[in-house]
């Protein structure tokens, strides 16, 4: 005939975010962006323990920065998802202990059980970034998506009107045995780092790509000032963009009228390039890649493919001179671990104590909060077991010490009592 003998409730599930490769934008997350992990199983009677409640997997896109916003209203970062490795970002609290929990040698008869601790609160900001190794830059209308759909498997829309396309398209391009990730950046029209055409949306994307290839269209009115508009609202948007290194490419030569202004448009682009080249005040450290050795001017025709294969092998070329040169530069900075602290457990305990409010003592203790939450302090024994796991905080004595007498009220949570 023993007392009560309910089990230990379950934990809370967890809450993780993980890559996925198949995605390419957090829309899913957009009408969805509430998440509650499911709740521990209640414990039951004869000892049985609940069962943990089932871990949530919040799946995004490869290239997500994930930052938490604090209370007052700054926010830190907390992972760059750059694969598809499992990030803890929220812990499900520690199941309750049930009554048998609470059973002693004296105490034969537990009355108090534990509520379960409360689930982690957090609140996420999801900042898509897509990773690629080239961006392809341009003014609407030069050929960038005529480019990668004839480069890679990617299909982009295709249309002589500007702003067709209306999100960055991907596409993994082959060529010499290796394969790249290119990326075309819509968008860029006068005014695209302040928002106009929602310019400053897709500029983010630009800050990822390792180089660049700068397309100009060689049936524009003026090429030259294309160049210069598009390196401009590069540089307006985030100086350190403009300094990545590009390579220069003219499309649509399969038109007369550009083929006969080659020569003349050549002299023209490097002429520009030479004006617009960072200064080594601008400059961080060493010579940009680009500066080694002076790259051409390609003439292509995403169109008909002309071209095509020089450019792809001069991407190779300086892609593989940048990689180089940023794992030196990463194993000379002492490489840091980010999210790592993270991905430790976080959870500390607030010390136990108590606060005066109109003669009554408020205490403040976690612990005993989760067991008044489940108890009936209107009976006598309950209030007895609860005082003994205040004596067990030590609180009981820092009570005496600042003075409380018999009589006196307490407070925990919301459950009031006498001091005796
Ligand atoms: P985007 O805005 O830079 O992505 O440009 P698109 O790829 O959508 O192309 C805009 C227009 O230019 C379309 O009508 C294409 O057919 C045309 N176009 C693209 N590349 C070439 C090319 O090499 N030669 C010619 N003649 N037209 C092209
Ligand atoms: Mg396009």
């Amino acid at each position: 005939m023993g007392g009560p003998n309910g089990g230990d409730g379950g934990n809370g599930g967890n809450a993780y975010i993980v890559g996925d490769p198949s995605l390419n934008t957090l829309l899913h997350l957009k009408f969805n962006s509430t998440i509650y992990v499911e709740r521990g199983k209640h414990g039951k009677g004869k000892e049985m323990r609940g069962g943990n409640g089932a871990d949530d997997i919040i799946k995004v896109p490869l290239g997500t920065l994930v930052r938490q916003r604090n209370p007052d209203g700054t926010s830190k970062f907390i992972a760059d998802i750059t694969d598809e490795t499992p990030c803890l970002i929220a812990q499900g609290g520690r199941g309750g202990w049930g009554n048998t929990r609470f059973t002693t040698s004296t105490n034969q008869e537990p009355l108090l059980s534990q509520k379960g601790e409360a689930g982690e609160y957090v609140v996420l900001l999801l900042e898509l970034k897509l990773l690629a190794d080239v961006g392809l830059l341009a003014k609407p209308n030069a050929g960038k998506s005529t480019l990668i759909s004839r480069c890679s498997a990617a299909q982009p829309r295709i249309a002589s009107y500007p702003f067709t396309t209306v999100e960055p398209v991907l596409g993994v391009v082959g060529t010499r045995n290796k394969s790249f990730v290119m990326m075309e950046v819509p968008g860029l029209i006068e005014g695209a780092h302040e928002g106009v055409g929602l310019g400053d949306q897709f500029l983010r994307h630009a800050e990822r790509t390792r180089i660049y290839i700068h397309m100009l269209d060689g049936l524009s009115e003026d090429p030259i000032a294309d160049y210069h508009m598009v390196n401009e609202e590069l540089r307006q948007f985030n100086p350190a963009l403009a300094e990545k290194p590009q390579i220069i490419a003219v499309n649509k030569v399969d038109v007369t009228e550009v083929r006969a202004r080659q020569e003349e448009l050549e002299k023209e682009v490097l002429a520009a390039v030479e004006l617009g080249k960072p200064t080594p005040a601008t400059l961080g450290k060493g010579p940009a890649p680009w500066e080694t050795k002076p790259s051409p001017i390609f003439f292509i025709s995403a169109a008909t493919g002309e071209g095509i294969d020089a450019l792809l092998g001069h991407v190779i070329e300086l892609l593989d001179k940048t990689i180089a040169a940023e794992s030196q530069i990463a194993a000379e900075a002492e490489a840091e671990p980010v999210g790592l602290e993270f991905r430790r457990s976080r959870r500390t305990t607030r010390p136990n104590t108590f606060h005066k409010d109109n003669g009554v003592y408020v205490i403040e203790s976690e612990q005993l909060e989760r067991l008044t939450a489940m108890a009936d302090t209107r009976d006598y024994r309950v209030v007895l077991q609860i005082w003994r796991e205040m004596t067990r905080l030590g609180l009981s004595r820092t009570l005496e010490e600042a003075g409380i007498e018999a009589g006196d009220t307490i407070r925990i949570g919301r459950a009031e009592m006498e001091w005796f």
